[in-house]
């Protein structure tokens, strides 16, 4: 209210109104509830046109006259009507996530954060005159601010209209509940944070961050701020904050300097309250590199070869949080070409990608995996990546629109690669579409990286050089880390991939047959030179970039 108060004070300095009139003014708001500046139009002290230019001039941003037909739905659409309602804005235009808003009288600072907050716009001003912002109002929302004249500028509404509610008794500063999720939201990120929980305990929440795929406590907040926050989430995401227990999902979009951050919030009840779970989603993370994944540099000439395949299925294969998404995010960048048209059907659409066209999975409608790849194969794409091959009616489309010409990348969940060709077989792919069809597949999995402040040499024990496939009594230059303040004490910064990169040669083809057990896959794709995940990732031990430890933790030891 600080921005209030500072321009009062500047009507009366600059003679615009008396000293006496401000204290009137000044007085019935506080009777009324509501803001000194439209009591002082409503008082007569000043009139409507002459507070508008007054505002201007003193934010230096310029009076206009606005058209409300002029105004699309689309730029209506970023600020809801009660939001609007409440402080008395009209939203006017949106270019290059700059969102102008119209606004008659001093705004309060707090619902100008929280809208830019909410839309990931920033915001700039223009001023008109209350009049005009009433019949703005009145054709944009509908809504007749002359019928509820005298509540309705009052700042205080506003917040109750988006109040966090804490429980009868406890006292809440709502200043310190919006600072305290910024605060959480921005050190997520700056963390790298893959996931922030908020889980609820019996008298506190628990706030962990997934960061590099291990769960870290962050902070304790005691019952009365848990409530809070998780409301004060729910109203940035738009979610209905007197439903508490049916779960509810939402999106927060926010912008942090030049990185565009979406939260997918999805809140649970439990039996001590609202839990909340945020994936963060760093949109810069859609323009990673196949080059930056940390392929070997065979295994990249590989995976470059079949992408240059004209059809067929290029798979990635791990369990969730391996990072295949981000592979294939990965090989779609590299395939994006202007000659080139590529569509993509995800569950649901995580980062979005420039010249790309992306489509989400919609359940509850049913428009799944294969029924939009039956439709998007109608329009006429060179490029398909299918989020998820996990039933036989997506596996059967895929397979059809990989023989009429189609290139193919998706994703299942196998623990090597040679076990996707069974399953492929299991969910009723025919083993001679398999054999004609499959052009690559990547197993993976993600290991942390040694911290380099606080790695050092250690000296490995007969089992640890057994584990990597060297002589017990041999020699090895492994390191580990003990933990220091630059890694948060956990001896790891970051993550690389490891893989296991199997092209379908013609000896692999040649061994596709019903009932082919797994084992024999295995050994013929190894003895045609594919490296295991293990062995990939020994090589990543060798070289000092992730300890044994770890390895033995995140790969599959074969
Ligand atoms: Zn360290």
């Amino acid at each position: 209210m600080g921005y209030e108060d500072a321009f009062l004070q500047y009507l009366v300095n600059n003679g615009r109104i008396t000293a006496p009139q401000l204290a009137e003014a000044e007085q019935t708001a506080e009777r009324d509830h509501s803001r000194p500046t439209n009591q002082l139009v409503r008082l007569g002290s000043l009139g409507s046109e002459e507070l508008a230019e007054a505002l201007s001039a003193y934010l230096e941003d310029p009076m206009v006259k606005i058209n409300p037909s002029g105004i699309s739905g689309d730029v209506a659409g970023y600020v809801d009507e009660q939001t609007a309602v409440l402080n008395e804005i009209v939203p006017v235009q949106i270019s290059d996530n700059v969102l102008t808003l119209a606004i008659c009288g001093p705004i309060d600072v707090e619902a100008a954060e929280m809208l830019a907050f909410k839309t990931g716009c920033t915001i700039e001003y223009v001023v008109c005159t209350r009049d005009a912002t009433k019949e703005a109002i009145r054709e944009l929302y509908g809504h007749d601010l002359a019928s509820d004249e005298g509540d309705s500028g009052d700042m205080v509404q506003y917040v109750a209209g988006d109040r966090v509610e804490p429980p009868e008794g406890v006292k809440v500063d709502e200043v310190n509940v919006t600072r305290l999720v910024d605060e959480i939201v921005a050190h997520a990120v700056k963390a790298g944070a893959s996931n922030i929980h908020i889980e609820p305990r019996m008298d506190h929440a628990d706030v962990r961050l997934r960061i590099d795929g291990i769960l870290e406590d962050y902070k304790v907040l005691p019952g009365e701020q848990h409530h809070a926050v998780v409301s004060r989430i729910k109203i940035l995401a738009s979610l209905d904050i007197a439903e508490k227990r049916r779960p509810q999902d939402g999106v927060i979009y926010i912008r942090f300097g030049d990185a565009d951050v979406d939260f997918r919030i999805a809140t649970t009840p439990t039996i001590y309250g609202e839990g909340v779970v945020m994936r963060v989603l760093d949109q810069s993370k859609a323009a990673v590199k196949l080059t930056d994944l940390g392929f070997t540099e065979k295994d990249l000439a590989v995976v470059m070869e079949a992408l240059e395949e004209p059809y067929g299925f290029v798979l990635s294969t791990g369990p969730t949080g391996s990072g295949n998404t981000t592979t294939m995010y990965a090989m779609i960048n590299k395939l994006n070409r202007s000659e080139q048209k590529i569509i993509t059907i995800e569950d649901p659409v995580e980062y979005r990608m420039d010249d790309i066209n992306q489509i989400p999975v919609n359940h509850a409608i049913g428009t799944d995996f294969a029924v939009l790849l039956r439709s998007v194969l109608r329009q006429d794409p060179n490029i398909v990546l299918v989020g998820e091959i996990r039933d036989s009616e997506t596996a059967h489309v895929a397979v059809q629109a990989a023989l009429t010409g189609h290139l193919l990348l998706s994703t299942l969940h196998t623990t090597d690669a040679p076990e996707v060709l069974l399953r492929l077989m299991e969910i009723g792919v025919e083993y001679f579409y398999v054999r004609e069809v499959v052009k690559l597949i990547i197993a993976q999995r993600l290991v942390r990286e040694l911290c380099p402040n606080c790695k050092t040499d250690y000296e490995p024990t007969p089992g640890d050089l057994t584990d990597l496939g060297l002589p017990p009594d041999g020699k090895a230059a492994l390191k580990t880390s003990a933990g220091c303040t630059s890694c948060r004490n956990t001896g790891f910064i970051g993550r690389t991939g490891v893989y296991e990169v199997m092209p379908m040669s013609p000896a692999i083809k040649e061994m596709m047959a019903p009932d082919i057990p797994l084992i024999k896959v295995r050994q013929g794709a190894i003895e045609e030179g594919m490296r295991t995940l293990w062995q990939n990732a020994v090589e990543k031990v060798l070289a000092g970039q992730t300890s044994l430890e770890e390895i033995r933790r995140a790969v599959p030891q074969a």
